[in-house]
């Protein structure tokens, strides 16, 4: 966490409201590196925090209303202490809004307070502004009103801000990386028993992310339809295998091999992403212990091929850029990253050839669409945390 943006808050927040902020807290933006759609399929997910993130300041006021302001875009917003419902705009707010509201649905004691956030993570991005967002508050947030939540308590405590009060009907992955990250290491989440554990990625490599800025329609509705044929599949498993399946983490390859001719081919297909997903995240992970990056760069490429044929949630986009990664020297692996139909690549590159990888990976954008991607090294990173 860099000390530029700690001070950058706190000139900023004397500015606007004179002196020093109580409680300060910052939280880490986050990317997805192995298994994709995997979360609601109760599978297991690498992923990790970053070093962009977002710096929450808090203090207590006087008075009923609290107040938040957003430095980055220099808006303020208010609401009442005691009874802080959804607001339709400004639609920032309610992120902060909806984690303070399930504090005092948990029993937090009203508080009137004052809080400013800025940051470094480009929004909307897939890089999770929103939960960084949702995660500061929250550490800054229990401080002020004095409760012990712990770490998953305050991921979920996130993730019901983003249901119910932004409307994105999200996981757990994003918070629980915001919170977990540790320098160096992936994130490797368990979505059946939230258990999680961290793997060593070695000082050696970055990942790149290539953004294309990209949202293609119909996101939401495709993402439904990709969750439904997964039940679907899942339910088919569980009427023909001998052992309880209550999710496609239940189903191994071997299964999935001797069923799948006599499934619907579409649900076939998109249950193969699924398991494949968990057999890669879990060999992965094994190959993270060895340091073989080689190994799990491949991977990473298996996974966007299976997302591209299996899954169908790449785009022409998407796929130049991972095409452009396999051409070039000290890339590993390059995938999708997150929900996927537009979106961010990520790939995990030697740190030497990082600059020159970001150049190409650019380049090679511009050559189809007429105007580059942006791009942007990044290392795993400690999680969030209150600050000073
Ligand atoms: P992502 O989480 O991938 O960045 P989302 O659409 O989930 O994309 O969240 C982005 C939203 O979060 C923004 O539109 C804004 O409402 C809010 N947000 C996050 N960080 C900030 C910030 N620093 N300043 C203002 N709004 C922010
Ligand atoms: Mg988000």
């Amino acid at each position: 966490m860099d000390n530029l943006l700690t001070n950058k808050m706190r000139g900023a927040f004397a500015r606007w409201l004179g002196g020093a902020p109580a409680i300060m807290a910052h939280a880490p933006g986050r990317i997805e590196v192995l298994g994709n759609h995997t979360d609601y399929n109760e599978g297991f997910v690498l992923s990790a925090a970053i070093d962009c993130g977002t710096v929450m300041a808090v203090r207590p006021i006087d008075g009923k209303e609290c107040r938040l302001m957003a430095l980055d875009i220099s808006e303020e917003a208010r609401f009442s202490a005691a009874a802080p419902d959804q607001a339709q705009t400004p639609s920032w707010a309610n992120y902060v809004r909806g984690v303070y509201a399930n504090m005092l649905a948990r029993g937090g004691r009203p508080r009137a307070f004052a809080a400013a956030f800025l940051g470094t993570i480009p929004l909307g991005a897939g890089l999770s502004s929103s939960a960084a967002l949702e995660m500061s508050a929250a550490l800054a947030l229990a401080r002020l009103l004095e409760m012990k939540i712990d770490p998953l308590e305050m991921a979920k405590i996130g993730q019901a801000a983003e249901h119910d009060y932004a409307g994105v009907k999200c996981g757990l992955l994003d918070q629980i990386s915001s919170l977990f990250g540790r320098e160096g290491m992936l994130v490797r989440s368990d979505f059946r028993t939230l258990e999680v554990r961290h793997e060593p990625l070695g000082a050696g490599a970055v990942f790149l992310i290539a953004n294309t800025a990209v949202k293609h329609r119909l996101v939401e509705s495709a993402y439904n339809e990709r969750r439904e044929k997964c039940e679907e599949a899942a339910r088919y498993f569980a009427s023909v295998l001998p052992h309880p399946v209550r999710a496609l983490r239940d189903v191994s390859w071997d299964e999935w091999r001797e069923w799948a001719p006599r499934m619907d081919p579409c649900a076939a297909r998109r249950a193969a992403h699924i398991v494949g997903e968990n057999t890669r995240v879990i060999a992965g992970s094994a190959m993270l212990e060895r340091g073989d990056l080689e190994g799990f760069g491949r991977l990473m490429f298996e996974s966007h091929e299976s997302s591209r044929t299996q899954f169908e949630n790449s785009c022409p986009e998407l796929d130049t850029l991972v095409a452009a990664a396999r051409t070039l020297p000290g890339v590993y692996g390059a995938r999708l990253s997150g929900g996927g139909f537009g979106g961010s690549v990520v790939a995990l590159v030697s740190a030497a050839a990082a600059d020159a990888a970001a150049a190409r990976l650019r380049a090679a954008y511009e050559q189809v669409y007429g105007h580059p991607c942006d791009t942007r090294p990044v290392r795993p990173s400690a999680g969030a945390a209150l600050l000073g």
